[in-house]
């Protein structure tokens, strides 16, 4: 089977991802003989796709002077095993000489090799993290630990990169989407409805430990995965109710989707469980529609009922305003092509890529007519913007004096790019760098 190997120096974080990976499966121990028993092996699965897992980290000691010779000996026992290598390094310690060294090893090895770089939790380490494209490498991961968040983005590549033909994702490049949202809100039902008719559904492909099927959609001229973790939810009605594992469970789905629609309760209106899944979503970058369900048990419906309950979650939710916002019944199916309708425009907002030029040519003004406010008879001027080549709109603003851009003119520059551009539904980052 395949096996993926995580290396790094010691206390990077190696063995958080690698009881990550395994989550609730029990790590094993491999004792037999030529294998060294200070490695922890365990089984994992990505989308189905079964694969072992080794933390090298079993020679971590808490010191910083482990030997270099014993690194590189298990290091290359990785190359050696493995089938891939994901090299961790940690944002907060920088690019050292050992992580040279150790990439060095790696660079030579005919093997592909995921660099992943931990504790990326906040914008500000998102920018420290450039610090290691020095090793010379065009692309990385971002693992933040505080959330949780990236393992999805790397895993998809892990396991679409296996050099065997175990795996063949027949989804590969189709929009995923996915229904969250407290239990009994009637994510089962919107999912029964859009999949009512038999030839909708082109494939369906089990995950084993996540329990989620994906299952092609098409219909009324789109196409789409929905990936659904309703299989584990009748298993599990119990422990459903809890709203740590709906939350958990939630987790999963969303980090293996583009879009999330994230389903409320009309009757019980929004509440800190959807705004913490709410707040999942966001931060895991992904696209968000959110969808006001049983709207048929809302009696009494006057011209402003549907306004003012609109208008009571934007407020809520705060600044990341554009979210698509609509009033279904799963039941009696009312609105719920227009549901998919916007998933699928708000996949098509996330997928965007400005062009350079025309990025420049309608911000440049913009920034020239409102300019960041000047501190201390300092003004700051932006020269230049680019957009970054991520899954999600992210973009770089290239001044003077980034220190000097605060909270609202980044605000500012953000809701700019939603009104020039069309992202609603969709998570922007913005940085203001030094050129
Ligand atoms: P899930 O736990 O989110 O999957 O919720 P279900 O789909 O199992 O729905 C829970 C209950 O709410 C079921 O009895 C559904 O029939 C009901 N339900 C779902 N959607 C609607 C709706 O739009 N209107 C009404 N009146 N009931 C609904």
């Amino acid at each position: 089977s395949n096996i993926v190997a995580i290396v790094g120096r010691p206390n990077v974080g190696k063995s958080t991802l690698f009881n990550r990976l395994l989550e609730r499966r029990e790590a094993i121990v491999d004792s037999t003989a030529g294998v060294t028993r200070d490695r922890h092996y365990g089984k994992s699965d990505w989308n189905g796709v079964e694969f072992t897992v080794i933390d090298t980290g079993g020679y971590d000691v808490n010191n910083d002077d482990i030997f270099q010779e014993e690194i590189s000996k298990q290091v290359q026992l990785a190359i050696d095993e493995a089938t891939s290598v994901v090299f961790m390094l940690n944002v907060e310690e920088g690019l050292t000489e050992t992580d040279q060294e150790i990439y060095e090893m790696l660079r030579r090895a005919n093997k592909p090799v995921y660099i992943v770089i931990n504790k990326v939790d906040s914008s500000k380490e998102e920018l420290a993290a450039t610090e290691f494209y020095q090793l010379g490498i065009d692309k990385y991961y971002t693992l933040s630990s505080a959330t949780g968040s990236g393992t999805g983005e790397l895993l998809d590549d892990v396991v679409k990169d296996f050099p065997t033909t175990e795996y063949n994702d027949p989804f590969e490049g189709l929009p995923k989407i996915t229904i969250v949202g407290r239990p009994n809100v009637g994510k089962s039902t919107l999912t029964n409805a859009l999949l009512d008719n038999e030839r909708n559904i082109v494939t369906n492909i089990a995950g084993t430990t996540r329990d989620s099927v994906q299952s092609l959609y098409k219909k009324f001229g789109h196409e789409f995965v929905l990936v659904d973790t309703a299989g584990m939810r009748k298993k599990n009605k119990v422990s459903e109710d809890l709203e740590f594992y709906s939350v958990m469970r939630s987790v999963r789905a969303i980090e293996n989707s583009d879009v999330v629609i994230i389903m409320v309760d009309a009757t019980l209106g929004w509440e800190a469980q959807d705004m913490s899944i709410f707040g999942i979503a966001q931060r895991n970058r992904k696209g968000i529609v959110i969808v006001i369900n049983k709207w048929d048990l809302v009696e009494d419906k006057k011209t402003n009922t549907m306004r003012d309950f609109e208008a009571a979650i934007r407020h809520k939710i705060g600044q990341f305003s554009d979210v698509p916002i609509l009033f279904t019944s799963a039941l009696t199916k009312q609105r719920i092509l227009k549901a998919v309708d916007t998933a699928m425009e708000v996949y098509e907002n996330r997928k965007q890529k400005i062009k350079t030029s025309k990025l420049n040519e309608v911000m440049l003004p913009i920034f020239e007519n409102t300019p960041p406010p000047a501190i201390k008879g300092k003004y700051v001027k932006i020269k230049y913007c680019v957009q970054l080549p991520t899954p999600s709109p992210q973009f770089v603003f290239f001044c003077n004096l980034p220190q000097y851009v605060k909270e609202p003119y980044k605000r500012f520059t953000e809701n700019q790019l939603r009104k020039e551009f069309g992202f609603s539904g969709v998570p922007i980052e913005v940085y203001f760098r030094q050129k």
